[in-house]
């Protein structure tokens, strides 16, 4: 593409990413296909010969943009709310036209440099303490993945010459709440589902201490050797808080590593007065925050802090003849910390997002975010057969509709009904947990268009389908 075709495309695909945005609340938030839909729409094979641009842009706007679910609309209520804020476009825009790769620091120092200087500004902002040391990741997933390599690594050196299979049994220990990232992990590294020990979670959702140590205790004496605590800040479903304060002496007893999953909640340590929610996460080994979860950063972009990063180190690195480089005991190769060699300067979308919102920037929208959950969390502690089935400590509520007289299946059939009615009306998008069991809905906010006005009208939508799923319920009855 000559730079001037370049240009013009550029300009116009601008305009179009500035409607979007501008326009975006607009758009049914949850597209209206079946599943094939989209595919039935688009040629089987590519091209033979290549198509002027105005025709794929066309097929963008007309086949693929319907066929989405909009994560940045504000309304967009579901899994975890996020957004793809403008100055992190831009720093998309920007590192996909340099499309450097920082495998290691000569293939591109500064993008090796500015991910150490903003993951450096960035702890600071979270109130993190100096040692911990961060890398950017594409997904928690990995980066949680890369902490339990390390604390392999920790348990089980000589694992790296002989395998596991020679080894003692080893366990990491999460709690039956944690994100199913972390089993993922711990099957990925060799342990099996065996090595993987679910821990109780109290009424509030949260791991016990007691049930911890208890477990910790009985596999000592079996002789299988604690590896690992994952302790969670903002738990998936509910958004629980481990006691990390109360896990960590525990972890250290027994010298397994402890890794935080604060994917999610750790942006909000921004805020100050949050802290107190990861009290103790500054004596973990590991710690992960995902920028593009609440820190308005698009996908991806996800920092893992570690205190240790020898042992990722130790973990990860092979440094081949063709990578080495004379320079290379004074810089970081960011290779040396993770699986993958190839990566995408991702700092700079971050920086650009720092930079733009500033501190208190940041902490006056995550403030905001929970502001407008605890309001809603208000409406449906006073709203007639609705019940809040978990505390809300940052921006999500999980609640359900508790008709009288219905049984627990009943309910469940209920809630989803209502789930799907308010996603069908393309007004607003939300997802479903399960908690002991039964059926909850989720409320998300997350993105920075998001006003009170939004929240107002999902739960009316909310509230309206409630009143007319147990209307068709009584007529079908009658
Ligand atoms: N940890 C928690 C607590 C999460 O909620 C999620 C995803 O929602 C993850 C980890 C996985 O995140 P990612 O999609 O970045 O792998």
């Amino acid at each position: 593409m000559p730079p001037e075709e370049f240009r013009a495309r550029a300009h116009e695909a601008v305009e179009w990413i500035a409607d979007y945005l501008g326009g975006v609340g607009d758009l049914p938030v949850f597209p209206s296909v079946a599943p094939g839909d989209v595919r039935a729409e688009l040629p089987t094979s590519a091209p033979e010969a290549g198509e002027d641009p105005s025709r794929w842009l066309e097929d963008f706007r007309s086949i693929v943009v319907p066929g989405l679910t909009h994560w940045n609309h504000p309304a967009f209520f579901g899994y975890f709310s996020v957004t793809g804020s403008g100055p992190g476009i831009l720093g998309e825009m920007l590192s996909a036209a340099l499309n450097v790769n920082a495998m290691v620091w000569r293939s591109s120092p500064a993008a090796t440099e500015l991910e150490e200087v903003v993951l450096a500004w960035l702890r600071e902002l979270l109130g993190l303490p100096e040692p911990f040391d961060g890398v950017i990741n594409d997904t928690a997933s990995s980066s949680s993945l890369y902490a339990l390599a390390a604390a392999r690594e920790i348990a089980f050196p000589e694992a790296h010459a002989r395998g596991l299979f020679a080894m003692p049994r080893g366990r990491i220990y999460a709690s039956t709440e944690a994100h199913s990232s972390i089993e993922k992990a711990v099957l990925t590294l060799g342990f099996g589902q065996d090595g993987f020990r679910t821990v109780e979670a109290d009424d509030a959702f949260r791991m016990r201490p007691e049930a911890l140590a208890r477990a910790i205790e009985e596999d000592v004496a079996a002789g299988i050797r604690p590896v690992a605590v994952c302790a969670t800040v903002g738990t998936t479903s509910t958004t629980s808080v481990d006691p990390v304060a109360r896990i960590a002496p525990i972890a250290a007893r027994h010298g397994a590593w402890l890794h935080v999953d604060a994917a999610y909640g750790g942006a909000a340590a921004v805020a100050p007065e949050m802290r107190p929610l990861m009290e103790g996460w500054e004596q973990a080994d590991s710690i992960v925050v995902n920028p593009h979860k609440w820190l308005f950063t698009p996908i991806d972009c996800s920092v893992l802090y570690c205190r240790r990063p020898g042992a990722l180190r130790a973990a990860f690195s092979i440094v081949p003849e063709y990578l080495r480089s004379a320079e290379e005991s004074e810089v970081r190769n960011l290779m040396d910390y993770g699986v993958s060699l190839g990566r995408r300067f991702r700092a700079l979308k971050l920086w650009f997002v720092l930079r733009y919102f500033g501190r208190e920037g940041l902490a006056e929208r995550i403030r905001a975010h929970v502001r407008m959950a605890r309001a809603l969390a208000g409406w449906i502690d006073d709203a007639p057969g609705w019940e809040r089935v978990a505390p809300t400590p940052f921006s999500t509520v999980a609640f359900r509709f508790v008709p009288r007289d219905a049984d627990a299946e009943e309910i469940d059939v209920l809630n989803q009904e209502i789930l799907d009615r308010v996603n069908a009306s393309g007004e607003a998008f939300l997802t479903h947990t399960r908690l002991r069991g039964s059926m909850a809905i989720r409320l998300a906010i997350g993105n920075l268009k998001t006003t009170e006005a939004h929240v107002r009208r999902a739960w009316e939508l909310l509230d309206q389908a409630a009143r007319a799923s147990v209307n068709e319920r009584t007529a079908t009855k009658t």
